[in-house]
């Protein structure tokens, strides 16, 4: 090991302004080490994205940098979530701890936005348009390569850039994301969409084909849906109209209990987030090389039923920032690593657990009807949880 990779950084190249880009970069700014973002989408031309629930662990990451301010006027707080199962019984509740900050459910493209406004408004450089493509280590720095034949060079490169990251090929070109057996989709729409406001309760349905989760504060409702598809090949992407998902949506939910059917007479092509895998990263075995590391779902991607991807990708931005701020390079990478990868795969794999609920047979959801109630209401506690939820980085 040189001296000069023993070095404290300085300053750092951010690749991908979604939900870790922006975050790492203002802790990096709060530690004294200057960041820059370089984002592929130019602003406007993204997702508006379907709903994204933001947990009070990921709230209390946010806020070390201040970033929470403002996001509850963009969201549905969200105290409460109901799981019920296609006979419409009850399995059971989850409910934020009154001592944590409420969870909060927020299109996920607006909350990219909201902390892309943060980052800029405290003085961080934001480059749109401009796609990582690859990077070369100098022995003294790094120097990244962009789409349009640019560079940018500085100490450390930071891979935000999402669960298809370019910057991890770096590290590790052997990982692939991991597909589930469920193809996502949902939206928002206008208005209540005939369930009313349902204050604060984000309802989720163990459907007997499909699963089905909304929530409205009577001027907007969100909506998702995770229908299972064994062989991706059947689920037709991309190619798939709007019309046909409607049909298909229609005819997996229409023997459940609960207002699937209703909300979906509502969906417009407008508010309709087109349908795509979920995926998830169980194991990236390496989350850094030399200059280079990566931070969020790059490193670690749950699938969405965890509901956590954006709260560890902030939680993780702010801990690599933090290790940075203390630790030359090298030791900062190792000790950021070390204090996250036993919580993210914990995550990844609970959710992993709950995929295969989701994608249950006919037998298997009998059982998961029946022994869900036991469950919920001895683990999904405030205390049992408190792992999850109440987590928080002594910045
Ligand atoms: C359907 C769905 C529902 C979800 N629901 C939830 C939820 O309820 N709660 C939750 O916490 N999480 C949820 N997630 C997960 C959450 O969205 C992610 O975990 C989170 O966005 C990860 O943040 P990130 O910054 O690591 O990556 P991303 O948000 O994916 O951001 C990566 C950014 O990098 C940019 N980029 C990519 N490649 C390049 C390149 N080569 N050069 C420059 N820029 C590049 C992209 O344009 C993007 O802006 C959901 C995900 C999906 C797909």
């Amino acid at each position: 090991m040189t001296n000069q990779q023993l070095r404290k950084a300085r300053t750092a190249l951010v690749i991908g302004g979604g939900v870790a880009g922006p975050v790492v970069a203002l802790a990096l700014r709060k530690a004294g080490i200057d960041a820059q973002v370089f984002e592929a989408y130019r602003p406007g031309t993204g997702s508006k994205g379907g709903p994204l629930g933001l947990a009070s662990n990921g709230l209390n990451a946010l806020r070390v940098v201040d970033a929470d301010a403002g996001l509850a006027d963009a969201g549905i707080p969200t105290p409460r979530m109901t799981i019920s199962s296609g006979t419409g019984k009850v399995l059971g509740t989850i409910g934020t701890d009154p001592a944590l900050p409420e969870r909060l459910t927020i299109p996920r493209g607006r909350l990219a936005e909201l902390l892309q406004a943060r980052a800029e408004a405290e003085g961080v450089p934001f480059t749109y348009g401009k796609r990582f493509e690859g990077a070369v280590d100098t022995g003294s720095s790094v120097i990244a390569q962009f789409d349009d034949h640019t560079t940018a060079e500085a100490d450390v490169l930071i891979g935000c850039d999402g669960i298809r990251s370019a910057v991890r090929g770096l590290v590790d070109p052997t990982v692939k994301p991991r597909y589930t057996g469920l193809v996502g989709l949902g939206g928002y729409i206008d208005g209540p969409a005939g369930v009313g406001d349902t204050g604060g309760d984000f309802r989720m349905v163990f459907g007997r084909r499909a699963f089905f989760g909304y929530l409205s504060d009577g001027a907007r409702t969100g909506w998702f849906a995770n229908l299972p598809y064994r062989d991706l090949a059947a689920a037709g992407l991309p190619g798939t109209t709007f019309d046909t998902w409607m049909d298909r949506l229609r005819a997996a939910f229409k023997d459940d209990a609960g207002p699937a059917l209703q909300i979906l007479d509502h969906v417009t092509p407008d508010g309709f987030i087109p349908a795509s895998p979920l995926e998830d990263l169980p194991h990236v075995p390496v989350w850094s090389k030399g200059r280079t590391v990566l931070v969020g779902d790059a490193a670690h991607a749950t699938s969405p039923s965890s509901g956590q991807g954006a709260s560890l990708a902030a939680e993780s931005a702010i801990e690599l920032a933090r290790c940075l701020r203390d630790l030359p390079i090298t030791d900062a990478f190792k000790a950021y690593e070390s204090r996250r990868r036993a919580r993210v795969e914990r995550v990844i794999a609970e959710a992993a657990r709950t995929n295969q609920s989701k994608a249950a047979g006919p037998v298997a959801a009998r059982f998961r009807d029946a022994l869900m109630p036991f469950f919920m209401s001895r683990f999904a506690t405030p205390e049992r949880t408190a792992w999850q939820y109440a987590y928080t980085i002594d910045w």
